[in-house]
């Protein structure tokens, strides 16, 4: 929108629907909005407009239809992939959910919650807390993401293995279309066998077809505690035999498995005040394991027997069990430390990768291998969810390297880390979204029949593409 008559007269009727402290103008005050995070994403925007409910974004979504102007949805900003900034046009809307923080409904005997979207996940957790229920949706970011981008992105975090991702939680959503109709899909059903699951369209779809207003949640039984312990060991595959074997023998009560390479733990303890290694050693490799059940009762032998066990057999090295919870507080703290280390040693190249757990171990040598080659001298930092297959294979560049020279290195590594992963029927994406980050490498590793499924559904819901141009697709 160049005219700037025409620009005033738009926010003037944005202004209209929400109101003078909805609409964000001032530039200064538009910085949170328009640059992500990490610092990498930057744009700039005609307006950030935070409408308050679902009839407001309905409005804000028909004079966008009418004006033909592109819509950026942003929920805590918290993204990875530069899903949630706009371009550098000067054109495109932001449309920030952050004012949409009502709780509607917390059902303890349907299990469920209803929520709007701009609701911030840590406020979900409590309220299934304040009923005796769990969210079991769980990251680093949880004190600051929305539940709409978590939907959007359909995140996952620290508790897939044991109650699956964003989608596995959801019920029922409520989203306005780009023409500015509503969808109201807000049901708490198990089971609703009544054609194509639409909500599962706009879960995982990043923005592109339409705003997420609502959300039906599921809840579960609330764990009475959790037994955590912290695992050294010399190999990948070890690591991956003790998945399987804590999995046979704990069943659903494993509930975390995070792995954490040596670099990624010496990363940590380095750049971050008061974070210390449980163990005395360093190893290649480290676990932070999660036991969690409604009845605590022999959970914790149940745990320290099955690491008994991998220690006799010589799967692992070394481990040690919380003997309380501050201890457990203290071991997920250097998990969830590292992406903030990470921001402050360097510049990360990284990757947020998906394979078949039985290749995980051939991948990581592989990789390893190739990454050793090309740039002896990078530090490898290695972690993930190791449990639901999901690498963070990160490349550590220093923090002075030009940005002509971290380009080149990023699309080398780029192409030979997911070259690889694709050999091994892997994913490029796994959790943090394809944004304009993956856009271009998504074209490459999809087949074309994938991506005509996808463009033909963009097209049939947003067919003048005004939602979230340039991301994902
Ligand atoms: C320290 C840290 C740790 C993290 N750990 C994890 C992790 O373990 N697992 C994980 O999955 N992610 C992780 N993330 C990434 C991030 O927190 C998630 O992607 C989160 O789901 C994004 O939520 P948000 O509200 O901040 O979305 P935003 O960043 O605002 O938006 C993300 C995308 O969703 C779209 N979007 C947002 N809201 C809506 C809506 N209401 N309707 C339609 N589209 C919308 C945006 O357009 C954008 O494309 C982490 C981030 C940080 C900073």
């Amino acid at each position: 929108m160049q005219d700037p008559m025409k620009q005033m007269e738009f926010t003037s009727r944005l202004i209209h629907v929400v109101g003078d402290e909805g609409v964000i103008l001032n530039p200064a005050d538009q910085e949170f909005y328009v640059n992500d995070w990490l610092g990498k994403s930057h744009g700039r925007t005609v307006a950030v407009v935070r409408p308050r409910n679902t009839a407001e974004v309905s409005a804000i979504m028909r004079l966008c239809h009418q004006s033909q102007t592109p819509v950026v949805p942003q929920g805590g900003n918290t993204g990875m992939s530069g899903g949630a900034t706009p371009d550098m046009s000067g054109a495109q809307v932001i449309l920030s959910l952050n004012r949409m923080k009502r709780i509607h409904e917390v059902d303890p005997v349907n299990n469920t919650l209803t929520a709007d979207a701009g609701v911030v996940l840590a406020d979900i957790q409590q309220a299934a807390r304040a009923v005796d229920r769990y969210f079991p949706l769980s990251l680093g970011a949880e004190g600051s993401c929305t539940i709409g981008g978590n939907l959007a992105t359909n995140a996952g975090g620290t508790g897939v293995l044991r109650y699956g991702n964003t989608r596995d939680l959801t019920l029922g959503l409520e989203v306005v279309l780009p023409d500015g109709r509503v969808w109201n899909g807000l049901r708490g059903l198990r089971k609703d066998n009544t054609g194509y699951d639409l909500k599962d369209l706009f879960i995982g779809s990043e923005g592109s077809l339409g705003i997420i207003t609502g959300v039906v949640l599921k809840l579960f039984a609330a764990p009475a505690g959790r037994v955590s312990a912290w695992v050294g060991a010399q190999e990948m595959t070890s690591v991956v035999t003790l998945l399987n074997r804590l999995q046979a023998a704990c069943g659903p009560r494993l509930s975390a498995f995070e792995m954490m390479s040596g670099p990624s733990l010496a990363l940590v303890t380095r750049h971050l005040e008061a974070h210390v290694s449980p163990l005395d050693k360093t190893y290649p490799y480290y676990v932070l394991i999660e036991l969690a059940d409604t009845n605590m009762s022999g959970l914790q032998e149940m745990l320290q027997d099955a690491l008994t066990l991998a220690t006799e057999d010589g799967l692992i090295d070394d481990c040690v069990v919380a003997m309380n919870e501050a201890q457990s507080v203290s071991m997920w703290r250097l998990r969830e430390g590292i992406s903030m280390a990470q921001v402050k040693a360097g510049k990360a190249v990284k990757h947020d990768i998906a394979l078949p757990i039985s290749s995980l171990a051939t991948f990581v040598k592989e990789a390893d291998e190739a990454v050793q080659k090309s740039f002896p001298e990078l530090p490898i930092i290695n972690f993930g969810h190791i449990g639901d297959g999901n690498l963070h294979y990160n490349l550590l560049l220093p923090l002075a390297i030009s940005n002509t020279a971290y380009k080149e290195t990023t699309d080398h590594l780029n192409k030979s880390i997911h070259d690889l992963v694709t050999q091994f029927n892997g994913s490029i994406s796994a959790e943090h979204g394809v944004g304009t980050l993956r856009r271009d490498e998504l074209k490459r590793y999809k087949s074309s029949v994938e991506m005509d499924l996808m463009n033909a559904v963009k097209r049939a819901i947003d067919p003048n593409q005004i939602m979230n141009p340039g991301k994902l697709l």
